[in-house]
């Protein structure tokens, strides 16, 4: 489509604002250029942190010689169909407003060749003039050199930082983008030196490692779809998490955003995976109609509005948790492979503090060994040492079972004796607010006088096998506020009812407890983790235990 100056009306939409705001801006425009031009290589070769130079190169469509002068001017764009077009915009520009804005501040030069044409055409700009076009050696393609940035607005230099930290900028804002375009390579310089280069060969391992510093092999792949919205990436197992959310990296049609926007997904789907207070982390594309997307509402596009935000989210979230589900079995099944009941049932049930338990072993069989300081289960598959949490595993077994109760609408089991107890005001208002999720996972809990209440039915298929404690009404609604910030309101009343319900640590158990509760983990769809995040199971490898003994 042939590069035009917008019509008034158009422009008057645009959301206006500062496009170029430091080196990093530049690349952003020239790049986002480029891959609107259906590059194949990008090349990025920056001095100075950007301030002195900044070169981006592509082999994309060009720019007909025509053109080339055009394209430095003001709202023109070749991306922009008509007036109604900003609605459905399928490419990273349609404002054309980054060459200008560039050009405006830096001394640019920009040089393209189509196909069909012998030479390229070359254009210089700076400030208000644009220098008549003239015929230049270069490849297809388009290749674009900004000097001595904001040289005509001192002011501007003032908020910079130092050229190191502006750099820094550039390199991950291009390695992330890199994400989103496995297709296209990327190559990067700084000072003549090579920062990286990702090949045009659609495999993101390479750039999940540079960007996250973890091994792609590690991370969990994402899959989801939905009628008119998909969703891929790759995203950190459970346990691998950071201090933020800045890694939570999100593009919606090609475009990076801000991952605010779908924090809420990540929350959701981590929730019983993570330990509170961390973050996990990835990147998600996401792809939706182009209609359903609005990118006019931020001058740097970083925001967008999106039209079925909520639907978008639950995609984004269902999918997440499917893979952590997947990834949780299959972690599982490597740590331990259980015998059938028959072989492991042969305990008495005598407590067995420490005594060994000698049962027959193979390597694949999980053997419960012992309860060591009434706190912890061992137990081998006769390849590692492997140590149960009988708390953590406890509550995630009685936490998902009461997930069970909720799914199904199981009415709890009435009691023939309701039980009554009493309140204080503060624990009253706790009460209050969580007695909906209490019913709905089984346990019924009625008003009963003026502080007084009773439950008359209590969950089911959640008081036998493994020992199971009276609940604590009083302890559960002391503790309903630790787990608020970590959870949703309905998940924290569950997580609660099944961390006060279940043995301790410090609660002896028998053998055949310690063995019926690690075949009830087994069955858990996430059996590494207790419902706040903490791990359930941990495998002392024999490499690791080689180590304690200086042998490697
Ligand atoms: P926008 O990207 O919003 O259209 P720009 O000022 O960034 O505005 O670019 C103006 C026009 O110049 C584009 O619409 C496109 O036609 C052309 N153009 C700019 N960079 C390139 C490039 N690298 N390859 C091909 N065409 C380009
Ligand atoms: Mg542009």
């Amino acid at each position: 489509m042939a590069i035009r100056l917008l019509d008034p009306a158009t422009i008057g939409q645009i959301a206006a604002g500062e496009v170029i705001e430091r080196p990093a801006s530049v690349v952003k425009e020239l790049v986002e250029n480029a891959l609107d031009a259906g590059a194949r290589r990008i090349a990025v070769r920056v001095r100075g942190g950007g301030l002195e130079e900044v070169e981006v190169a592509d082999d994309g469509a060009g720019i007909a010689a025509a053109e080339v002068a055009t394209a430095l001017l003001r709202h023109a764009t070749s991306k922009l169909p008509d007036a109604g077009g900003l609605t459905a915009v399928s490419t990273l520009g349609f404002r054309g407003e980054g060459l200008a804005s560039i050009a405006a501040v830096a001394r640019t030069t920009i040089a393209s060749r189509v196909a069909g044409d012998e030479i390229a055409t070359a254009v210089e700009a700076f400030g208000e003039d644009i220098g008549l076009p003239y015929p230049a050696p270069g490849p297809l393609g388009t290749r674009v050199v900004v000097r001595d940035l904001f040289a005509n607005v001192p002011a501007r230099r003032e908020y910079l930082r130092a050229p190191g930290a502006e750099f820094t900028r550039i390199a991950q804002w291009l390695a992330t983008m890199a994400l989103a375009y496995p297709e296209v390579g990327f190559t990067l310089e700084h000072d003549g030196r090579r920062v990286f280069a990702f090949a045009p060969d659609g495999d993101p391992a390479p750039r999940l490692r540079h960007s996250f510093g973890t091994p792609a092999s590690t991370m969990l792949r994402v899959r989801g779809a939905s009628e008119r919205i998909t969703v891929e990436g790759w995203i950190s197992a459970p346990g691998d998490d950071r201090p933020d959310r800045r890694a939570q990296i999100l593009f919606v049609n090609g475009r990076l955003l801000r991952s605010t926007l779908l924090s809420g997904a990540w929350t959701g789907a981590y929730h019983t995976f993570a330990m509170s207070g961390r973050h996990p982390y990835g990147v998600l594309l996401v792809n939706v109609a182009p209609g359903e997307v609005d990118p006019n509402v931020h001058p740097t596009k970083s925001d967008v509005r999106l039209r079925f935000g909520e639907r978008v989210n639950a995609v984004v979230r269902d999918a997440m948790g499917t893979a952590l589900r997947a990834a949780a079995a299959a972690r599982l099944e490597r740590a331990i492979s259980f015998a059938p009941p028959s072989n492991l049932a042969g305990g008495s049930a005598e407590p067995v503090a420490v005594a060994l338990i000698d049962a027959p072993a193979t390597s694949q069989n999980l053997r419960v060994l012992a309860q060591v300081d009434r706190t912890f289960i061992l137990a081998t598959d006769g390849e590692a040492v492997v140590l149960i949490d009988q708390h953590a595993a406890h509550e995630r077994v009685v936490y998902e079972e009461l997930m069970t109760n909720v799914e199904r609408a199981a009415p709890g089991e009435p009691l023939l004796v309701p039980y009554t107890f009493e309140v204080r005001p503060d624990q009253q208002r706790a009460l209050d607010e969580s007695r909906a999720a209490l019913e709905a996972s089984g346990l019924v809990v009625e008003p009963f006088g003026e502080r007084a209440y009773r439950i008359v039915a209590t969950p089911a298929h959640t008081t036998h096998a493994g020992r199971t404690r009276a609940f604590d009404i009083a302890e559960f609604l002391d503790g309903l506020d630790d787990d608020g910030p970590a959870l949703d309101a309905r998940h924290a009343v569950w997580a609660s009812l099944a961390c006060h319900s279940v043995a301790r640590a410090g609660d002896p158990l028998v053998y055949a407890e310690m063995v019926t509760l690690l075949e009830r983990l087994q069955r858990c769809t996430n059996p590494m983790h207790c419902p706040h995040g903490r791990p359930t199971i941990v495998r002392l490898e024999p490499d690791a235990i080689a180590r304690l003994f200086k042998r490697i």
